[in-house]
This record gives structure tokens, C-alpha cells and sequence, in this order.
């Protein structure tokens, strides 16, 4: 056990994220008292039950006060009310951050709230699964995974080395850029493909020639990972598309030249371009699994069957 890093850790949000960082925190001894508030009476009587932290609130201007580290994890819509409900209660000296897959929406809803005493540290762990709720979090979310940071310019260095500090502590790699940076850089790594899978999977249930029952039947190994991403929690990626814009159309923009490209290469029998593009994509999903950030079992180490 180290030294904690923090007394006093406010958790706004305990679902899967939250819940995460409240178990990685307890069992790494990062700091010494959590409180957690969330807006749903169910959220907080589960996390009693998990003993999740040292007191739960209702409110999330109760929860950080003396907070020496305050997190949100909410869905990025919610950032800008709760900034308003905390600001009073924040302590001078305290680092604010949050944990959003959007971060200029993050800064401009937040920013404008938030006492100038206090350090706001926008950040944004990329690490997740499908599943949202205390029940779905677990203290080893974060090994391995990376954590960007996105301070500003006036940010001070010791509290981004303090926060960093925490993040490493909970297994993350840490990694800062700009916020605007961070949008552009997910809208392709993380929010294009989701909304791919979302289209995919809503065109499988419309097609009117295929029955509902086939799809789930026949649902080869692509299809049944698209669901997987499909799964994942509505209100989170409904704000995610509704705060990273105008990334999300950008980058959707070269997904759309590039799949009319293909779709000519397959009408004219194209089959070195077909070849060539396979080969190349080959060798970025051979460069995740080298960096760590993927398994190479097969099927993506399913059971065989399951
Ligand atoms: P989650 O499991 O749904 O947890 C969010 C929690 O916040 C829920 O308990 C929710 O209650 C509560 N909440 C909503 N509005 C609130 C408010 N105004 N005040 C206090 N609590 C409030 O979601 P999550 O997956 O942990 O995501 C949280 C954040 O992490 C999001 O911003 C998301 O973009 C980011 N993130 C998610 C992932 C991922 O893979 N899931 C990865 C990286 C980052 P209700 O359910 O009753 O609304």
C-alpha cells in the first residue's frame, strides 16, 4: 500500500465508471474517504450495498465539499448542471475533472461555473465496456488502458502531476493533448465506429426481407460483435454525438468517400484494391494487439460456442 494520493475523493456518478474508480481507488489506497452522489435513489442504494464509499448524497453539492478531488462521471449533458449545483461547495485548492468521451463540450459547459480557486483538469479515461450501472464496474478497468488529460494552458502542473499521479496509480497511461485534439482523435478511434454499428445493426432490424429471427439466428461473428457495440448505454453516446459534432461529421465525411470508393472497386471487380486495403487494415488490428490494447485469442477470446 502507497501513501494516498488524496483525502478526500468526490464521485459524481456511480455508474460504470464511476463505480470503477471507486473500486480501483479503495483498493489501491489512493485516498483515504470517497463520497458519491448520484441522481438515482437505485444507483446510491447499490452502492451502499457494494460499499462503494464512505458516504453517499443525494446531492452532488453535499458530496464535495471538502473534497480534495472531485470527478464527475456523468453523461457529457449533465456536466454543465452539475458544474452549477457544485461550485459554491467546491474547496480552494481542489482538482475538478471528469471522465467524458467529449471534451471541448466538457470545457465550455464547465468552465464558465467553476470558482477560479479550484483546478479543472478535463479528463477522459479510454477505457469501457457496454454495460452501465455500479454493478458493472470493477477495479481493473483502467490497467493498461490510456487516460488523456486535457489541461489548458493556465492549468498548474503540479495539480496535472498530482491528477496523473492518480490515474498511474489506478493502472492507467497517461497522455495530454488539447481538447479540440482529443475530439478529432475519438471521433475515429471511438465515435464513428459506434454510430457504424448503430446504423448497421438498426438497418439489420428494418430489412424487411429478412426476418428479426434470422438475424439473431444467423448472426455471423462481424454482425454479433457490430450488436455487442450496439449494446452500449443510449443516453451516454446520445450526448457523445450531440456534444462531438462537428468531429463526428468530419470525420464521417472521409468514412462515406471512402465506402463509395469500395463499393466501386466491388461493381468493377476490383480485386488488387480489395486486397490491398484488407492487407493494410490486417496490419493496424496486428499493431493494437502489439501495443497491449487487445487480446489475439481468437473471436476475441470467446469461448468456443458462447
Ligand atoms: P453510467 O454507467 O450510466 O453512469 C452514469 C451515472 O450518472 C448514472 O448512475 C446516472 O444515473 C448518473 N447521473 C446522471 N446524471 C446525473 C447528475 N446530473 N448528477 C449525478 N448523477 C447523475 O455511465 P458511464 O458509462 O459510467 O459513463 C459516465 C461518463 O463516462 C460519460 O460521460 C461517458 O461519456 C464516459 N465514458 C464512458 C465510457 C464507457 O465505455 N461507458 C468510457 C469512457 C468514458 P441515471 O442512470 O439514473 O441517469
Amino acid at each position: 500500500m502507497i501513501e494516498p494520493l488524496f483525502d478526500k475523493l468526490a464521485i459524481v456518478g456511480i455508474g460504470l465508471q464511476g463505480s470503477s474508480i471507486a473500486r480501483g481507488a479503495r483498493v489501491k489506497g489512493l485516498v483515504r474517504r470517497i463520497a458519491i452522489a448520484d441522481t438515482s435513489p437505485d444507483h446510491l442504494e447499490r452502492a451502499e450495498a457494494l460499499a462503494l464509499g464512505d458516504s453517499l448524497h443525494a446531492g452532488a453539492d453535499a458530496a464535495v465539499e471538502d473534497a480534495d478531488l472531485v470527478i464527475l462521471c456523468v453523461p457529457v449533458g449533465a456536466c454543465e448542471d452539475v458544474a452549477k449545483l457544485i461550485a459554491r461547495d467546491l474547496k480552494p485548492g481542489a482538482i475538478v475533472t471528469d471522465v467524458g468521451s467529449v471534451k471541448g463540450s466538457v470545457v465550455r459547459q464547465m468552465r464558465p461555473h467553476l470558482p477560479g480557486h479550484v483546478h479543472f483538469i478535463p479528463g477522459h479515461p479510454v477505457a469501457g465496456t457496454e454495460y452501465s450501472g455500479p454493478d458493472a464496474g470493477f477495479a481493473e478497468l483502467f490497467e493498461n488502458r490510456w487516460c488523456i488529460l486535457t489541461p489548458d494552458e493556465t492549468a498548474d502542473p503540479t495539480a496535472i502531476a498530482r491528477l496523473t499521479g492518480f490515474w498511474r496509480g489506478l493502472g492507467a497511461n497517461v497522455e495530454t493533448m488539447t481538447a479540440d485534439h482529443h475530439d478529432l482523435v475519438l471521433a475515429i478511434t471511438s465515435h464513428v465506429p459506434h454510430l457504424i454499428a448503430y446504423n448497421i445493426v438498426g438497418t439489420a432490424a428494418d430489412l424487411e426481407e429478412v426476418t428479426q429471427s434470422e438475424v439473431m439466428k444467423f448472426s455471423a461473428g462481424g454482425f454479433r460483435d457490430f450488436t455487442r457495440i450496439a449494446a452500449s448505454d443510449p443516453t451516454m453516446w446520445r450526448d457523445v454525438f450531440l456534444h462531438n459534432k462537428e468531429a463526428v461529421i468530419e470525420v464521417l465525411g472521409r468514412f462515406t468517400e471512402d465506402l463509395i470508393a469500395l463499393q466501386r472497386h466491388i461493381r468493377w471487380g476490383e480485386a488488387d484494391e480489395l486486397f490491398d486495403l484488407f492487407t493494410r487494415t490486417r496490419a493496424i488490428r496486428r499493431g493494437i494487439i502489439g501495443m497491449g490494447q487487445e487480446t489475439p485469442a481468437p473471436d476475441f477470446g470467446r469461448r468456443k460456442g458462447s
